[in-house]
């Protein structure tokens, strides 16, 4: 029985794969990513790598930095059945507020029509617009976005990375 090459856990259902290995999910895809990227890519490059896409032009207004990785919540009532979906974002501050803005007025007008997208919508409605009015230009570079970068790092290298980790 195959195993998933991050946490060891049967690969009973779905399954992912990347550089040659499997995994259970997209979560343990995204972890194994950010370890080969830390196990393999010198500090130094990699804290260069952050500071410069921390500092690049917003690609999404072509507007300046600093970036950050914003996120925001849709809910969708279908009567019946209903849709939640996270959107994450890599953008200056002005797009990542309007992101939430975005996903605020979705929840606004199409957030209500269920009763569990009505329970939803009573959670991402506020979180999103207190997130747009907090959504400020990131002095230091995130969390987020040093995952984001991270996985980036070992997605563009994949096989040079994987043969490097072989080796050591
Ligand atoms: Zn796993
Ligand atoms: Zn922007």
């Amino acid at each position: 029985m195959a195993r998933c090459d991050n946490c060891k856990g049967l690969l009973l259902i779905s399954r992912t794969s990347f550089a040659g290995g499997t995994f259970c999910g997209a979560g343990c895809v995204e972890k194994f990513k950010i370890a080969l990227t830390e196990r393999v890519v010198p500090a130094a490059a990699l804290a260069d790598e952050i500071t410069k896409i921390h500092m690049a032009a917003c690609p999404v207004c072509k507007g300046p930095g600093p970036l950050d990785v914003y996120e925001a919540n849709k809910a969708t009532g279908m009567l019946v059945a209903y849709q939640v979906k996270t959107l994450k974002r890599l953008s200056c501050a002005k797009c990542g507020r309007s992101l939430k803005l975005q996903a605020a007025a979705h929840c606004f007008f199409l957030g209500w029509w269920g009763l569990h997208a009505a329970v939803h919508t009573l959670v991402y409605l506020p979180k999103n617009l207190i997130g747009a009015v907090a959504a400020k230009p990131a002095p230091e570079p995130s969390q987020q976005l040093t995952r984001l970068v991270k996985i980036r790092l070992a997605e563009a290298s994949a096989q040079a990375l994987q043969a490097a980790a072989s080796e050591s």
